[in-house]
């Protein structure tokens, strides 16, 4: 979890797209752009600086 619980949220519901990079919503079942089916939920445990 990150300083921001709002964007946490937003950023749980987001899927990349493993072929061209593009975001997508939670539970498509394709990329919105190339139609891939190979999807990736976007990270949550990004790295902060102390
Ligand atoms: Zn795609």
């Amino acid at each position: 979890m990150g300083k921001f619980p709002i964007a946490d949220a937003a950023l749980s519901q987001v899927w990349i797209c493993k072929r061209c990079k593009a975001r997508n919503h939670a539970g498509v079942e394709m990329c919105r752009k190339c139609h891939s089916r190979y999807l990736r939920p976007k990270r949550k445990d990004i790295k902060t600086k102390k």
